[in-house]
């Protein structure tokens, strides 16, 4: 009979834990990757934004550069370079400074908008005025080049010129863009600098929360390998201890003598030693079953079984060959030995006493011997240890016979021992 290994349903859980345990540190895991390529891409448009509003600061003190050495020299190749400068106006700039102040207030964005805005609404507020103040300039400029064209004297033209180009009014609208693109960069900065931050917190919270799941992951990993091998064990064991012990009485079985006695047979012979096989049967154990019940056999079987292991030496093999019939094989005895060994076991079992449910029993044996070089193999050996039997039980039960070696006697005899 089969025991049912049972499958414990706590292991099945804490297998469960573990599966949701590296799923969870998995998703945490591509949470990290997340915030980073998020703070990467943050950190790339703050660069933008910032090279595009330095790119219109340089562009509007190059414009009032290039007019005012147009309106000294006249020099043609300086308003060439002026309209060129002019023309290339930042699409990022032109993109966001449409807004006037009234319209700004209306418009409020989502925090999680998916189309690119560099700028919040303040930021775009503070964009339209600086672009509003560069138009103002460049009408400026444009009534200044007027003027060069119309007046004659260039006394006077130098007057008109440096009352336009060089006059506080040109001078204070030069510097409002400077200190409304200065502030847009301080907002942009610390804006992008706020969001950076905010990741960098929880990517921090995620640097010591991932390892340290997955250490605890770990540490279950290896209790559940220390677990499984430790069942593994335990089965293996089981297993291989249904397959030669006998279930009843938990010594070696059949299977396991014809395994194992061949090599105790060669091992002797290689030794010049000797091995004996002792074919050893309950008398009337019918009667026993019969009287007592089969439990009470039942018990008698482990008990003899018991009591016939503890004479046992190292290397001995005995095993349950069927029913009440049992075999024992004796490593590196001697005819003699084999022989008061068998009648030291006789006595001993007949000296027994089973205490059962259905009170004490007693009980003998017939004893078959047979010494290894009586015969060739083990198959033979045990039939003639049977044969041994058979006569022990003929000359009355509770007897030992040893089988002469045949080399010395054709026909079959037996020297009979015991009670
Ligand atoms: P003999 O002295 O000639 O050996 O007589 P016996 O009654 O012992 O011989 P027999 O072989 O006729 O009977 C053996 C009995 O052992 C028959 C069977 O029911 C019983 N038996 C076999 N295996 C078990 C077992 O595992 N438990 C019990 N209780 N009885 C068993
Ligand atoms: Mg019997
Ligand atoms: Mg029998």
């Amino acid at each position: 009979m089969i025991k049912k290994i049972p499958f414990k349903l706590s292991f099945k859980i804490f297998q469960w834990m573990l599966v949701l345990i590296i799923a969870f540190s998995t998703y945490l895991g591509y949470q990290f990757y997340q915030v980073t390529f998020r703070a990467q891409i943050i950190e790339n448009q703050r660069f933008w934004v910032v090279a595009q509003l330095g790119q219109y600061r340089s562009r509007t003190d190059s414009l009032s550069f290039l007019s005012r050495q147009y309106a000294g020299s006249l020099n043609r190749d300086y308003l060439i370079k002026y309209n060129a400068d002019k023309k290339n106006q930042s699409a990022l700039i032109k993109r966001n400074a449409n807004l006037t102040d009234s319209m700004a207030k209306q418009v409020s964005y989502p925090s999680t908008v998916s189309s690119y805005h560099p700028f919040s609404v303040n930021e775009r507020v503070l964009l339209n005025r600086a672009v509003l103040a560069d138009i103002r300039l460049r009408e400026l400029e444009k009534s200044a080049f007027n003027i060069l064209l119309t007046t004659k004297s260039a006394t006077e033209k130098d007057k008109s010129i440096e009352a336009i180009l060089y006059s506080g009014d040109y001078i204070r609208i030069n510097l409002e863009i400077m200190t409304l693109i200065n502030k847009l960069l301080e907002s942009v900065n610390k804006r992008f600098q706020a969001k950076v931050g905010e990741m960098e917190i929880e990517r921090a919270g995620l640097v010591y929360t991932i390892p340290s799941i997955l250490a605890v992951n770990l540490i279950l990993l290896l209790v559940s390998f220390l677990f499984i091998n430790k069942r593994m064990n335990n089965y293996h064991r089981e297993l291989k201890n249904l397959t030669v012990k006998d279930f009843l009485t938990g010594v070696h079985n059949r299977k396991y003598l014809m395994e194992t006695g061949p090599l105790l047979l060669s091992l002797n012979n290689r030794e010049q030693s000797l091995a004996a096989v002792l074919m050893l049967d309950i008398d009337n154990f019918k009667l026993i079953n019969d009287h007592y019940g089969h439990d009470a056999g039942d018990e008698v079987l482990i008990s003899f079984s018991h009591a016939v292991s503890a004479r046992l030496r190292k290397g001995d093999i005995f095993s349950r060959f069927g029913g009440e019939e049992f075999v024992l094989m004796l490593n590196k005895v001697t005819r003699a030995d084999a022989e008061n060994f068998a009648n030291e076991l006789r006595e001993m079992l007949a000296a027994h006493q089973v205490p059962t449910d259905h009170g004490e029993i007693k009980y003998t044996v017939s004893i078959g011997v047979v010494m290894s070089n009586d015969a060739s193999s083990l198959n033979s050996l045990l039939k003639r240890a049977d044969k041994a039997l058979y006569q022990a039980k003929r000359a009355g039960r509770n007897k030992v016979v040893m089988i002469k070696k045949e080399r010395f006697s054709a026909a079959l005899s037996a020297r009979v021992h015991g009670a």
